[in-house]
């Protein structure tokens, strides 16, 4: 269950929420927790989580290790901070800062070199939708995305995928249970002709998009549903924990 905090929360916040998330007595050997805070609150949460079995990741990162470009932040850096994870491709990040199928995919190589657990996300918007063209779309993200990954010959352990519908992201208009699971199904057997079945088996596929405590259990019933990416519900206890904790009921 990774959550994507964006740019939101004051550093009291922040420590309010890891503070009640630590308190929450989840089962890790049932779920693994990821929180992606802002990069001001990464140290916050380095020292909150130390110890802890819940992971860290950057909300996004720049390919190179180091340099001239403002306003970036280096694989490296992030791991300084703590972070295991880092997500890319976010369709934010995608539609306002204009970030191509290439650019994710320079970035999820250099996360791997990095030795971070990249989270790619992918995902159609409404019009595509609409239009017929999700498999098209996902097909070209996925191979332009992940261009070249089993040339590095690494593992499933490395790489976690997040189906994220643009039209479910912040609008509550969740994709029904059995939309994101045929979208996994393909996304899967994308993975078992082009990088593997076995890792295909093993690779965890997250669902994004207005997911919250009355949705998750659906969602995670489907086979190809291996997780969830979850923004506005993981900004509060109330939601978040209930979300983390589906496996009670
Ligand atoms: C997201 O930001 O990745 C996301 C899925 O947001 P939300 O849960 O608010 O739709």
């Amino acid at each position: 269950m990774a959550a994507n905090w964006k740019m939101n929360l004051s550093l009291d916040d922040a420590r309010a929420l890891i503070i009640a998330i630590k308190r929450a007595e989840t089962d890790f050997n049932t779920v693994d927790v990821l929180i992606a805070p802002p990069f001001t609150a990464l140290a916050l949460a380095y020292e909150l989580l130390a110890e802890t079995d819940i992971f860290i990741a950057g909300q996004n990162m720049h390919w190179e290790t180091g340099g001239a470009f403002t306003g970036e932040i280096s694989p490296l850096m992030l791991k300084e901070a703590g972070c295991t994870h880092v997500i890319l491709g976010h369709s934010e990040r995608r539609s306002l800062f204009y970030e191509s199928s290439a650019i994710v995919n320079k970035k999820t190589i250099a996360a791997i070199n990095a030795k971070l657990t990249p989270t790619v996300c992918i995902g159609e918007s409404l019009s595509e939708r609409e239009d017929g063209k999700t498999f098209d779309i996902i097909k070209s993200q996925l191979n332009e995305s992940l261009k070249d990954f089993r040339a590095h010959e690494r593992t499933y352990e490395e790489l976690i995928l997040a189906y994220e519908p643009v039209w479910a992201i912040g609008t509550g208009r969740t994709a029904t249970p059995a939309q994101a699971q045929e979208v996994h199904s393909f996304i899967r057997n994308w993975i078992t002709e082009n990088i593997g079945s076995d890792i295909a088996q093993d690779i965890r596929i997250l669902y994004g998009g207005s997911v919250k405590p009355d949705n998750i259990k659906e969602l995670m019933e489907q086979p190809d549903i291996d997780g969830a990416l979850i923004g506005g519900a993981s900004l509060k206890t109330d939601s978040f924990i209930p979300i983390i904790h589906f496996y009670e009921n």
